[in-house]
């Protein structure tokens, strides 16, 4: 069975005024100057950098400064919660909904703390249409979290699948697709969903339209479906 996982900020919601501003806001209650927010980007996607403490944290050392690592986290958790109403949904319920409708399985892999997941699913009620979901919490060793293909592991032994495909905006989402297949040795094709950031990443897909994705989608889990049964005869 080949299953569809999709990472989430970037994807299904837009973090540009929650994370990339609580980034932006941290840093810059250390240094104690403005930090462009270009430079923020540039930092967090050129260095393919997931987790977005550990981007603050290089943004503060980029700009000469230095910070505690746990008191960053709290300082950072703090803005975050005045700023996570600002997040916006990307693709939209009924996109769910309908690949959900045709039997497509589907997954999260994200590097989103659980209680910050699970208040994106809740308040856009997406999370119905989820078979499986793998968030920071979920993986104990840092070491084995995004870009290490563990945590997509992880989703798909849940789900049972043996073949998939992922979707995601960046550069760890991709580094991570390319250790899965190399360490797993499991197909995994790689959608690069650029709506919000417009990077260029090699990918077998890659489109900043819904309707595109769902098409795609849908094509390629038929195909899979339809060469299962062939074999079975
Ligand atoms: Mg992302």
């Amino acid at each position: 069975m080949r299953a569809v996982i999709f990472d989430v900020d970037g994807v299904i919601v837009d973090v540009r005024e929650s994370y990339h501003l609580a980034i932006k806001e941290t840093a810059e209650f250390y240094l104690k100057e403005e930090v462009p927010l270009e430079d923020i980007k540039r930092i967090k996607f050129s260095k393919g950098i997931n987790n977005d403490w550990d981007a603050t944290y290089e943004v503060i050392k980029e700009f000469g400064g230095e910070a505690d690592y746990d008191e960053l986290v709290r300082v950072f958790t703090e803005i975050y919660e005045r700023l996570k109403y600002r997040e916006k949904q990307i693709l939209s319920r009924e996109f769910f909904k309908s690949l959900k409708d045709a039997g497509v399985t589907l997954g999260i892999v994200t590097g989103r703390p659980k209680v910050d997941l699970e208040f994106v699913l809740d308040r856009f009620g997406i999370g119905e249409f989820f078979n499986c979901t793998v968030d920071e919490d979920d993986v104990v060793d840092k070491n084995l979290r995004k870009p290490h293909p563990f945590p997509l592991h992880l989703c798909m032994e849940t789900l049972g699948a043996e073949d998939g495909i992922y979707v995601g905006d960046n550069r760890a989402d991709l580094e991570m697709v390319t250790y899965y297949r190399k360490i797993y040795g499991k197909p995994m094709k790689f959608v690069h969903f650029k709506k919000v950031v417009d990077l260029d990443l090699p990918a077998d897909f890659s489109t900043g339209n819904e309707e595109e994705l769902r098409n795609y989608l849908l094509r390629e889990v038929f195909q899979s479906r339809e060469a299962e049964q062939v074999s079975l005869l």
